[in-house]
């Protein structure tokens, strides 16, 4: 049988976690055949065509599915999902929205956000806020999977030749219609792919002083994280928001500042390289999983780590 992965991607080009997803799916030594299903997304299946690891890139470029609406991306994998014995998605909110959907209309199980494969029935996933990790076994000919992009290497982008197939659109579900789109402008780089996060919590005290982190993030190259407190306060916008219920990142460098360390935030930063914590209250339970923590008044050290950088 054969893998398929079903791409994520963004201002025409292939997203990191849809990378990770194809280092995943190679583990189970089964031909991988790249979906892109957009509109107008022909480069993107060039894109797709010179990754090594993929055998065929399948495209169907109709304006249904510009937006990956759920409804319609559901049908259009359940017309292709004969083909194959594993269908993975990146666990992105559009991989989360329609890979159910599929699964359903293909009366298959679904293993959501894996973080290995043990072989070719049986995953691992995070559960319990990632205190625990579940080994999971499904007895299935066909199974769909949403991959956590961080526990996979991003697969290389060059030196490829598949071959590009166009398919036909399936029917329009007509259940969703897309309306707008309302984007935040903000300049933060990826949090998800980023190499050094920074990350604000509540002990920030206001916006205004949680923007104190952007020039920091400047001379670091860093992405800006927050905290749900933050968010939640209105010190920084929801897509910054890192944790259970926010992004998992996984950075080399994750400095976190004025965040107490409840399991729901450190559920997001686990796999993080280098954990750093600045908080003057010396029992905070973020110095429990931080390799260097330093308990002093945020603002002080905000201000000495600039003049040091
Ligand atoms: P606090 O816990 O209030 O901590 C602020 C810290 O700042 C304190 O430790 C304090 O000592 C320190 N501080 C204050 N002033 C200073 C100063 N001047 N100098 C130095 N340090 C200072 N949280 C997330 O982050 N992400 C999630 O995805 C998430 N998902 C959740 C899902 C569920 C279902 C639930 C129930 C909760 C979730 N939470 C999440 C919330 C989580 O439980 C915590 O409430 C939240 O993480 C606390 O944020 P914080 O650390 O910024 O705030």
């Amino acid at each position: 049988m054969k893998a398929l992965v079903i791409a994520d991607y963004a201002d025409n080009q292939l997203s990191s976690s849809t990378l990770s997803t194809i280092t995943a799916a190679a583990s189970l030594k089964l031909p991988i055949e790249l979906l892109i299903a957009g509109h107008e997304c022909q480069s993107l299946a060039k894109q797709g065509a010179n990754i090594p690891l993929i055998s065929q890139v399948n495209v169907v470029d109709h304006p249904l599915y510009s937006y990956q609406l759920a409804e319609n991306m559901a049908l259009m994998i359940h017309s292709l999902a004969s083909n194959y014995s594993h269908i993975f998605a990146p666990n992105s909110s559009n991989g989360k929205n329609y890979l159910p959907r599929a699964a359903a209309l293909c009366d298959a199980p679904q293993i959501s956000e894996i973080t290995s494969v043990v072989d070719s029935q049986t995953f691992t996933r995070n559960i319990y806020a990632g205190n625990a990790v579940a080994k999971v076994k499904v007895k299935s000919e066909k199974i769909f999977l949403t991959v956590r992009g961080t526990c996979f290497e991003p697969c290389n982008l060059t030196g490829g030749n598949a071959d590009i197939v166009s398919l036909a659109a399936a029917t329009d579900s007509e259940l969703s219609r897309h309306l707008s789109d309302n984007l935040n402008s903000s300049k933060n780089l990826d949090l998800t792919s980023a190499k050094v996060v920074i990350s604000g919590g509540r002990g920030l005290g206001s916006q205004e002083n949680f923007d104190l982190l952007k020039k920091l993030a400047n001379k670091l190259g860093a992405a800006i994280g927050a905290s749900r407190a933050a968010v939640d306060s209105g010190y920084a916008s929801n897509d910054m928001q890192v944790g259970q219920t926010g992004k998992i990142v996984a950075p080399d460098l994750y400095i976190a500042i004025g965040i107490s360390g409840a399991i729901q935030h450190i559920a997001g930063i686990k796999d993080a390289k280098v954990i750093v914590a600045i908080n003057n209250d010396p029992d905070a339970p973020i110095f429990k999983v931080a390799d260097y923590g330093l308990v002093t008044d945020l603002f002080e050290a905000i201000t000495a780590l600039e003049q040091a950088l």
